[in-house]
């Protein structure tokens, strides 16, 4: 695998939301963390999506300078969220770790839960995102209206959010952005093949923009289809930053300070 040179860019960035809390990294944190640092990405979000990977998210949080957890119950997982999981999310985010609620949204694409406990999940999240005015971070997948609408009504820009691993395009991209929603690129931005994606990202202004790998899914190019890690994150980096035609420095830089504003991290 080509190995990052760091002293090619010599910014720290962000990795907003990564998955060391996922089996594939569980048993090597140490090795990820600082193979991370090599990249000088310093910084980053584990992202939860069920109870076991709240849990974990949180350990790794504590464990760790400059890592924050991120936690919640994603779509797929929602038909796991009764009462006893719902008590139990309440109960975490009260945790000092916990900087965000996600991830959370609708996915029309798996359907391994039904909509209807889709929807009472990400509105019970909502609810709780707001009492706590806490940024949340939005998985949309086939559901882009509907998780629009919703977003809309729940007055996201109160309290905060992005769109993770956007995948729209750019007129999608305007209508979160007019809600004051961040938007988010993972490595599909720099794929090939996806047009739409990059055309958003040139009508996303620079300080509403982050960058994420998404980990261990989603290597951006040129490690597609390898496992994906969050040192990788330089690569998303590089790829948007030569689309957008700026210095990569200067992307890490104000990706950085953006994921500082959204979750009050200075
Ligand atoms: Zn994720």
């Amino acid at each position: 695998m080509p190995i990052y040179d760091p002293t090619k860019m010599p910014a720290n960035s962000f990795d907003t939301h990564t998955h060391l809390n996922d089996d594939a990294f569980w048993n090597e944190l140490d090795a990820y963390v600082a193979r991370a640092h090599e990249f000088r990405v310093m910084e980053m979000n584990i992202v939860g999506y069920d109870a076991k990977g709240n849990e974990r998210a949180l350990e790794i949080a504590h464990k760790y300078d400059g890592v924050n957890a991120i936690i919640g119950f994603q779509p797929e997982d929602a038909k796991f969220f009764d009462d006893q999981a719902a008590a139990e999310l309440r109960e975490q985010l009260n945790d000092v770790a916990v900087v965000g609620l996600g991830e959370m949204g609708l996915d029309y694409h798996w359907d391994t839960s039904s909509r209807e406990d889709q929807l009472k999940a990400f509105e019970q999240q909502l609810e709780w995102a707001k009492e706590l005015n806490k940024p949340v971070t939005i998985h949309s997948r086939d559901a882009m209206d509907d998780v629009y609408s919703i977003l809309k009504n729940a007055h996201v820009g109160d309290f905060g959010g992005v769109m993770h691993s956007f995948t729209g395009n750019a007129e999608e991209a305007e209508k979160f952005l007019d809600l004051g929603m961040y938007i988010s690129f993972s490595g599909i931005v720099t794929f090939k093949n996806s047009k739409d994606v990059q055309a958003a990202a040139q009508v996303v202004p620079l300080d509403r923009m982050l960058v994420e790998t998404d980990a261990p899914y989603l290597a951006p190019t040129p490690l597609r289809g390898k496992q994906n890690e969050p040192a990788f994150v330089k690569y998303v980096v590089d790829g948007l930053a030569a689309q957008l035609g700026i210095d990569d420095k200067e992307l890490a830089t104000q990706t950085r300070a953006n994921a500082h504003k959204l979750w009050s991290l200075d």
